[in-house]
């Protein structure tokens, strides 16, 4: 056997990108995760060509400070948890450590950030891991990330690239999903100079869903809230005659965190119970909010699922609060 060897952190976080990063709507994800919990009220994000030539997000969030921005590259840093207590009490959207990193062991990118309105700023440019230049600029307050030549120095993983209209479309389905998942914030997406999506940040959640599905989608809904001591659980429901062929138009959030969770969809199409046709599904989002010690969202890479300890009321309270709602409509 050769020698057991730790390996050095260039590896460990191209080892890491094959999980965090599998296609330009993760980059996305991760960034636009980022300037949430920065604080942004705007956040813009613009892809050319899906995502694999150019991805940029910029907001008005924190800004990082100079003396910050080579750490926040680096593996397993950090400024969301400090102890193994932090992740039971998580209300951020990340806490690993791992995207920076890995985002820039697999492309090209450059990061311009700023903490106050001084005008002054930080700008550094990392490429497959390497800091190539580092250095004072002006910038207005928050963060403005460029991510080029995704995978340039992955050839296997850019061979698994779809289209450019298939990477366009994970990356518009993430960010309807964070733009449902937080209606107090301003997204704009463009793709090749053309604007997808605009939102007012408002907190109008019903507006965002006419901005996604359309307006005569939007009048179909019906608002859904429930509570309980634990839970409370509040949004929108298509009513029956709204219906898809696939369960793609259920978003489920959670604390602010969009989520797939299987017991959930299934709590929300019992809710319907005879009312859907057969093999069609509703439009619906939900926002279900409890103490986050109630929940473990450390069991995924991309945290897109989670485990709720109290599960079998949360889903009886989904039910029971959806059916209502379709109940009195009628
Ligand atoms: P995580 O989000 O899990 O903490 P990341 O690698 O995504 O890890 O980011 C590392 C750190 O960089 C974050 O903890 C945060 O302090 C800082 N950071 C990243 N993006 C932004 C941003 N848009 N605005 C302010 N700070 C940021
Ligand atoms: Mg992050």
């Amino acid at each position: 056997m050769p020698e057991i060897r730790i390996l050095d952190d260039h590896i460990a976080n191209q080892i890491a990108a094959g999980e965090v990063v599998e296609r330009p709507s993760s980059v996305v994800k991760e960034l636009v995760e980022n300037a949430i919990d920065a604080g942004s009220t705007m956040i813009d994000i613009t892809v050319e060509d899906g995502g694999l030539q150019f991805i940029r997000v910029s907001d008005n969030g924190s800004g990082i400070a100079a003396s910050e921005l080579k750490k926040a590259f680096m593996r397993h840093a950090t400024s969301k948890i400090s102890s193994g207590q932090d992740l039971f009490r998580i209300r951020t959207l990340g806490f690993r450590g791992e995207a920076l990193p890995s985002i820039a062991a697999v492309a090209k990118v450059e990061c311009v950030t700023a903490t106050d309105d001084s005008g002054l700023g930080q700008r550094i440019v990392i490429e497959g891991g390497e800091v190539k230049e580092f250095a004072e600029t002006a910038a207005p307050k928050g963060t403005d990330i460029r991510v080029k030549e995704l995978f340039y120095n992955t050839p296997a993983r850019l061979k698994y690239m779809k289209t450019v209209q298939t990477e366009l479309g994970h990356v518009s389905d993430y960010v309807y999903r964070l733009a449902l998942s937080k209606p107090d914030i301003s997204f704009t997406l463009k793709h090749n100079g053309s604007v997808l999506l605009q939102t007012l940040g408002n907190g109008d959640l019903l507006q965002v869903v006419a901005g996604i599905y359309g307006t005569a989608h939007a009048r179909k809904m019906i608002p859904v809230s429930g509570e309980d001591p634990d839970f409370r659980i509040w949004g929108y429901v298509g009513k029956p005659e709204v219906t898809r062929s696939n369960r793609y138009a259920i978003t489920t959030i959670v604390n602010g965190r969009y989520i797939r969770h299987y017991g959930l969809v299934q709590a929300i199409l019992k809710a319907y119970h005879t009312l859907l046709p057969i093999n069609r599904y509703p439009l619906a989002v939900l926002h279900l909010e409890m103490d986050p010690i109630l929940l473990d969202v450390n069991v995924h890479p991309a945290k897109l699922e989670i485990r709720f300890s109290k599960e079998t009321e949360l889903l009886a309270l989904v039910e029971q609060s959806i059916r209502s709602a379709l109940l009195d409509q009628r």
